[in-house]
């Protein structure tokens, strides 16, 4: 087809790109809602499946459930060909039940129920992940002859929600592990990781590859075939910070894995937040504005949803959430953001206020950006009586 007989109208459609926020704030804004909800768009999930995949080549997108169990991304992301990662019973019987082959779900919480492994191999779940002896030995017992993978604790990368420290064992114990595993009759596989949530550039992973790296070939040069590897998530969500797009963020880390892994049968990655982060925006209201002294520079903003409610991941303002008023063509000015709870850590940003209309009042609607991700699955099921975050999918 030449393009110079396109119609107009298709010219057109072509060159102005559709907003990706606009079915969200098309149906919030002509929606009202009665508690804090959040709202997601399964159109835009499955977008970002595709671009992610896109970059990602052959390697298996398992959906890390963790981030949001909704039954509709299931549903969705099943359809589409995912895979999931799970960290407990509840979430596995949540992927089976709308779908999942037990084959595409991996069991990647090293902290496990032994009576929890036994019900996900009955299942014919088959692979799990483990970073400690004693876990080895559950496995060996409730999943006989199970697959497993290491998991590898990593160094801090420039995370903004590092994921260090409590999981994963550390490098010069892995090869013990491996041994052990094949000891008691399981299939050592391969090793994970997570370089931390949120890392905004994939030239972050370079460290924590190469840290990895070393014991991969460590544990080949030491006859151990392995075959599997996991780099997990730490795909970024947009936040206001510039974020390369998904298939060039995701391409860039998988270039990297190549030059340092060469060609691996089968390669995991575990993206939580970079799939379903942007897809996901929360209507919520505001309480009451107040100054707390007649020449406090700050006003403070209390609005319908707090750390308990939905946003757990402004402890320590690492994830920093995007506002939407109804008066942002207004002057603004800085606020201190707080949650409705009577608990004084339940405040949102403090240390760096916000900048919110001045004419912002109580009663006004606000909508808050990329909560796809860690809000429903944080939001306590009624601390001081407010109800746990609502989830509606479109
Ligand atoms: C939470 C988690 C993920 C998802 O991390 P994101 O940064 O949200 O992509 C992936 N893998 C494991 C093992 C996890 O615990």
């Amino acid at each position: 087809m030449n393009a110079t007989f396109a119609e107009p109208s298709v010219c057109e459609a072509i060159s102005q790109p559709v907003d990706p926020d606009a079915r969200l704030l098309g149906y919030i804004r002509s929606t009202s809602f009665d508690r804090p909800t959040l709202v997601l768009d399964l159109e835009r999930i499955e977008a970002q499946y595709h671009a992610l995949k896109a970059g990602l080549g052959h390697a298996d997108i398992h959906y890390a459930v963790k981030a949001n169990p909704a039954p509709e991304i299931l549903t969705r992301l099943v359809g589409l060909g995912a895979h999931f990662d799970a960290a407990s019973r509840a979430e596995i019987e949540a992927c089976l039940e709308h779908g999942a082959r037990p084959a595409h779900i991996s069991y990647g919480n090293t902290i496990k129920r032994p009576a929890d492994i036994a019900y996900a191999h009955a299942q014919g779940i088959a692979l799990f992940a483990a970073d400690a002896v004693e876990e080895l030995d559950k496995i060996a017992a409730h999943a006989p002859n199970a697959q497993v993978y290491i998991r590898v604790i990593v160094e801090a990368s420039g995370a903004d929600w590092p994921l260090t420290r409590k999981f994963g064992t550390s490098r010069e114990t892995v090869l013990g592990l491996i041994e052990h595993a094949q000891a008691v009759g399981l299939t050592p596989r391969g090793l994970s990781f997570h370089v931390g949530s949120q890392t905004r550039d994939p030239m972050m992973w370079a460290d924590t590859l190469d840290q990895i790296a070393a014991v991969w070939h460590a544990a080949q040069a030491a006859g151990h075939g392995l075959d599997l590897l996991n780099i997990g998530g730490g795909f970024p969500a947009f936040y206001g910070d510039d974020i390369p797009h998904p298939t060039a963020y995701a391409r860039a880390v998988m270039d990297q894995v190549h030059a340092r892994f060469g060609d691996v049968a089968q390669i995991m990655a575990e993206p939580g937040r970079g799939l379903v982060g942007e897809a996901g925006m929360i209507a919520a209201e505001v309480l009451l504005v107040s100054r707390k002294s007649t020449d406090d520079l700050c006003r403070w903003v209390y609005l319908d949803i707090g750390k308990f409610s939905g946003l757990a991941e402004t402890m320590d303002e690492a994830i920093r959430y995007q506002f939407i008023t109804e008066r942002d063509h207004e002057v603004t000015g800085p606020c201190i953001l707080a949650g409705p709870s009577c608990d004084s850590a339940d405040v949102l940003y403090e240390k760096r206020p916000v900048q919110l209309p001045l004419g912002l009042k109580g009663g006004d609607k606000i909508i808050i950006r990329a909560c796809g991700a860690y809000t429903s699955t944080y939001a306590s099921v009624g601390f001081n009586g407010f109800p746990p975050l609502d989830v509606v999918a479109i």
